[in-house]
């Protein structure tokens, strides 16, 4: 496994009191540059922006409206640049801010674009950490410069650059057979090979956490993309981040999607 992309969820870089986790960030520095520093290529693929936002304009209530949360989220993002910045910097590793919509990747000239950037960076050794320019792109049902969410992206992405391996870090240890937060007795899977319409109906309505979006269909969409292009995906709990390397190690962690 040589290029990896990894997809950290807003749960796990924001602490359920708001709070931005500091450490969480920390050791996600610290090990996306020890695997840069072995000569893998790492992406990495963030969401945080309207959390980290909401965290400095000191909101407790997620906005409502589209222009407060893109505000929101203009705000943040910067923010969480700067503390990624701060971070890797501690460790002697560069990074680079790449904003996406989907227009850029769905028309060819731009996307062939996006792709020569991102192969330039990894080829100067500088790890491109990507999110939906969420100020700009409009709303959910826009699909022309939305996404669906970061997990569409990421997943998207990975193909873009013919990754080896995604990570997909979220609050959960996998995918279960059902929600574990609802139903004590779901069981967790250590690899799912095809996504079918019971494996979708086992994600039942999730609608994510207080700060993402995202919620477990999104993941599960993301594994199919994955899969239908034979790449591989390991959903796992991205608290702490310190994970990827037992994933890395090939230990049995989260779910692996192949
Ligand atoms: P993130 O913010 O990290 O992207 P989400 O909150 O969007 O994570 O999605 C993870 C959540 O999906 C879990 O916390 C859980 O409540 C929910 N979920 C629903 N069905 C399942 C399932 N079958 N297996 C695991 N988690 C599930």
């Amino acid at each position: 496994v040589n290029r990896i992309v990894i997809k950290i969820g807003t749960s796990s870089l924001i602490h359920p009191s708001g709070k931005v986790n500091f450490s969480g960030i920390d050791q996600l520095a610290f090990v996306l540059t020890d695997l840069n520093n072995q000569g893998k290529e790492i992406i990495l693929v963030s969401s945080g922006a309207i959390g980290v936002g909401m965290d400095k304009l000191r909101m407790t209530e997620r906005p409502t409206t589209i222009p407060e949360q893109q505000a929101v989220a203009a705000v943040g993002q910067s923010e969480l640049m700067h503390f990624y910045n701060q971070r890797f910097l501690a460790y002697n590793q560069q990074t680079a801010q790449v904003l996406m919509t989907r227009d850029i990747v769905d028309y060819p000239e731009s996307r062939k674009n996006a792709i020569n950037t991102l192969e330039q960076l990894l080829s100067m050794n500088i790890i491109p950490i990507i999110n939906e320019n969420d100020a700009v792109a409009v709303d959910e049902l826009d699909h022309l410069t939305k996404f669906g969410d970061n997990d569409e992206l990421s997943a998207i992405v990975s193909q873009m650059l013919d990754a080896d391996l995604l990570i997909m870090l979220s609050d959960i240890d996998g995918f279960y057979s059902d929600n574990p937060n609802k139903n004590k007795e779901a069981i967790l899977y250590s690899t799912i090979s095809a996504i079918t319409k019971e494996t979708m109906a086992q994600a039942g309505e999730s609608a994510g956490s207080k700060f993402g979006t995202g919620g477990m269909i999104s993941k599960l969409k993301a594994a199919k993309r994955i899969l239908d292009a034979q790449s591989a995906m390991v959903l796992a709990n991205g608290k702490p981040p310190r994970i990827i390397f037992d994933i890395l190690d090939g230990k049995e962690v989260g779910t692996l999607f192949k």
